[in-house]
Formats: structure tokens, C-alpha cells, sequence
């Protein structure tokens, strides 16, 4: 008998899961897209925010549904309007690694006040770009909740 309590194990299993085996899959507009299509890309794909790349998968920033609210009540011409004026853009983006844990993930989401974080590959040696594999949203946490929790 170990001696741990249950919530002792409980935790360990918590912090043994990891992004790479949660991650979904991202939704990606280009940063040159309007805001109207990105508005599009939101109700077809189901999700409440975009990360914004260049033509490669590489990250420039993310755009979520009150960044495109907010600039939808000014008088703009949305389908002039790229996304990539209006997004959070690098460096200051929260980002994890696959090899980061999922409880590391919840808890910068928790700090930082944001609903999805990018699953990125940090750049190689010399490289300044950093790709997009996948994401990690609230709604991969509650997922990951109810299957512990499942009886
Ligand atoms: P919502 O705007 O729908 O409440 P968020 O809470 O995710 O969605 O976004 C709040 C603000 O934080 C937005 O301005 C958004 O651009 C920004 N943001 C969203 N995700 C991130 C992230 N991973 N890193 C940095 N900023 C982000």
C-alpha cells in the first residue's frame, strides 16, 4: 500500500496527461482573410477563436468572437477588413508544446484569461517561426474532466 489518499493519486493522474494526446485540431484563417470570413469560419467550424497565420502554418497571432464583435459594432467594412489589423498578435500569444501537460495548459488559460491556446513546434535552431499543430480549448479540458470522472 502506497499510502497516498485518493486525492493524492488523483492529482498524479491529473498531471500525467499531456497535450499531445488531447490537442484538437486548429482552425486557421490566413492573416491577409477578412474579418467577415473569418466571422464565416467561426459559425461553420464551431469554435470561439482562429489563429491567424502567413501562408505557411506559421503563427502571427489569434483572433477570438469579442475581437470580431468589437470591430463589427464600429462602422467598418468588414469584408474589406483583414484579420490580421485586428488580432493579438506575437510575442504576445500563450502557446504550449505537445510534451507540455494538459493541467499545464488549464492553468495558463486560468492565468492569462483566454478560452484556446495554440499547440505550436518551437522554432528550430536559426528558424524564427514558430508552426501550429494543433489546440487546446476549455472545451478540451471539460472533455478530459468527464472521461476521469467516468464511472
Ligand atoms: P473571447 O474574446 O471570446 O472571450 P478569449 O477569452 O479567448 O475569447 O479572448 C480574450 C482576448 O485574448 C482576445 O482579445 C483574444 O484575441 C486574446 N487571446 C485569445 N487567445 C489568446 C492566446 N492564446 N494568447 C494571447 N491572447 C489570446
Amino acid at each position: 500500500y502506497s499510502g497516498k489518499t485518493a486525492n493524492q493519486l488523483l492529482g498524479e493522474h491529473i498531471r500525467n496527461l499531456f497535450v499531445k494526446d488531447y490537442k484538437s485540431r486548429p482552425i486557421i484563417v490566413k492573416e491577409n482573410s477578412s474579418v467577415y470570413d473569418a466571422i464565416c469560419t467561426l459559425f461553420l467550424e464551431d469554435v470561439g477563436s482562429l489563429f491567424v497565420t502567413k501562408e505557411s502554418s506559421q503563427l502571427l497571432g489569434v483572433v477570438s468572437r469579442k475581437d470580431l464583435l468589437q470591430v463589427s459594432m464600429g462602422n467598418n467594412d468588414l469584408s474589406a477588413m483583414p484579420v490580421g489589423v485586428m488580432m493579438t498578435r506575437m510575442p504576445n500569444i500563450i502557446t504550449v508544446k505537445e510534451e507540455d501537460t494538459l493541467y499545464y495548459a488549464a492553468s495558463q488559460m486560468m492565468r492569462h484569461q483566454v478560452d484556446s491556446l495554440p499547440v505550436i513546434r518551437p522554432a528550430q535552431d536559426g528558424e524564427i517561426d514558430v508552426e501550429i499543430v494543433g489546440r487546446i480549448s476549455k472545451t478540451t479540458i471539460v472533455k478530459a474532466f468527464v472521461e476521469i470522472g467516468q464511472p
